[in-house]
């Protein structure tokens, strides 16, 4: 069952994040820090300049401790705001930032791009004066159903990733593990579909993200090995639903690389023949920007894919590199708007420019298009009325086991695509 948390609240385990708030005006320093501590963080350090801030954060690492989020203001007299993001960058500073600001959408939207090509986390280009609720929305994508990467870790350290060695010995001892998040279609008649997450149980650093695992299996060339197993994992799990009687339809990721194996088609037919799954009960979710880079040498597996009865979808798209023409080529089904354009297009005018032409190209090109990381009741009702037909975010459900996502599925009436449904569930 969902947990009730009350909306001036977020989630216990973020209470002991180490926040680190920037602003020269202190009146703003003070309401923005009352409005942290309203929502439950207890570790709130105020400073007025960039210089107490790189203090600050100096100071935390020789305690062999860390920031976990930065909020800050661009607008400054001493050190402005870019120029301190540059200093974090050279202090290889891993946590995530908030920038409150009140410059205007272009300069926002110039800010969010510095901050990616930077390598820097932006939770949220927020403009002031901001309110609580804005704050949660946008604190509230750290709090995930897996250890949170950077608590616990030494300042500057990385993500722990497992070992290559780790990765071949987990796959055959259960460490393997599948979460799955709901994808809700506003087409009462569509099937319950789910997306499935890889999650990797580690005996010493607990429930891994993603992220500890892709790299390293990309990297060591063993991807078509874990793609496989998620993908024989989700089949299996796919067919004793199906068995059951519930009427489920399964999204499952592919790494870029996978692409590359000419017999992928016919490998993943045979493992959802298998486990008594059928290739169209499954869609196959590719990130757009790594994808559109090698058009050429996909173009073979992919169509083959769609041809055996895969469902196929641009993930993340809007942040990669798709041109119209690279589009209309390929035999997508499904385009998956990032979460970037999503998150907060009701106040963000050229998020929800992107917004609304992705929705309006995906269509015209026969595509059905997914909202994902819809993490408010705002957000909800932005892509509604941008015309998405199916919504994935925090805003539904967090990616949970799989006996949670049945329980979930039993409570939730597809006929009722409204608001309404969303808040009971939150
Ligand atoms: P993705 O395919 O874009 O998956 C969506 C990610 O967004 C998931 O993160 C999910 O937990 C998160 N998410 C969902 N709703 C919200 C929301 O409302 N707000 C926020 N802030 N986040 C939300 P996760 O599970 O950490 O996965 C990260 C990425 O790792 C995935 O992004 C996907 O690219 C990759 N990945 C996950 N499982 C697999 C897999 O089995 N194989 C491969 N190759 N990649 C995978
Ligand atoms: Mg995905
Ligand atoms: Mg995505």
């Amino acid at each position: 069952m969902p947990t009730h948390t009350p909306h001036t609240l977020l989630p216990a385990t973020l209470y002991p994040l180490e926040v680190l708030l920037l602003d020269d005006d202190d009146f703003l320093l003070e309401v923005t820090a009352g409005q942290l501590k309203q929502l439950g963080l207890v570790h709130v350090t105020q400073v007025n300049n960039g210089f107490a801030a790189l203090h600050r954060l100096r100071d935390m690492r020789a305690q062999a401790r860390q920031i976990d989020v930065m909020i800050c203001d661009i607008d400054m007299p001493e050190m402005d705001g870019v120029e301190y993001i540059r200093h974090l960058v050279s202090e290889q500073y891993g946590g995530s930032i908030i920038v409150l600001t009140g410059a205007d959408d272009r300069m926002r939207t110039a800010i969010r791009t510095l901050l990616v090509a930077h390598g820097l986390t932006p939770l949220a280009i927020l403009k002031k004066p901001t309110t609580i609720g804005t704050l949660r929305a946008a604190l509230m994508s750290l709090a995930t159903d897996y250890e949170q990467p950077r608590r616990g870790r030494a300042a500057g350290q990385a993500v722990h990733r497992i070992s290559v060695d780790d990765l071949k010995a987990g796959l055959m001892n259960g460490c393997l593990e599948l979460h799955y998040q709901p994808k809700v279609s506003r087409h009462p008649q569509a099937r319950t579909s789910a997306e499935a997450l890889l999650r990797w149980r580690d005996p010493v650093h607990g429930l891994l993200p993603p992220v500890s695992v892709i790299s390293v299996a990309e990297a060591s060339g063993t991807i078509d090995l874990l793609t496989r197993s998620v993908f024989r994992a989700a089949a299996q799990q796919l067919g004793e639903w199906t068995r059951a009687g519930h009427e489920v339809s399964l999204s499952v990721n592919l790494s870029m690389d996978d692409l590359t194996q000419l017999d992928l088609p016919e490998v993943l037919t045979d493992i959802a023949v298998a486990a008594g799954t059928h290739p169209t009960q499954f869609t196959l979710e590719i990130t757009e920007s790594r994808f559109m880079q090698n058009v050429v040498a996909c173009l073979d597996v992919v169509t083959r894919l769609r041809l055996k009865g895969f469902g196929l979808s641009i993930d993340d798209f809007g942040t990669g590199y798709a041109s119209l023409e690279k589009l209309r080529q390929l035999p997508f089904t499904e385009l998956k708007v990032d979460r970037m354009f999503v998150r907060n297009a009701h106040e963000d005018p050229i998020a929800h420019a992107i917004l609304q032409s992705s929705v309006q190209l995906a269509h015209s090109l026969g595509m059905q298009v997914v909202a994902e990381g819809a993490e408010t009741a705002m957000d909800w009702q932005c892509v509604v009325e941008a015309g998405c037909d199916t919504i994935q975010g925090y805003v539904i459900a967090r990616p949970m086991s799989a006996a949670a996502f049945i329980e979930w599925k039993s409570n939730w009436d597809p006929a009722k695509y409204d608001l309404q449904q969303i808040l009971e569930f939150n």
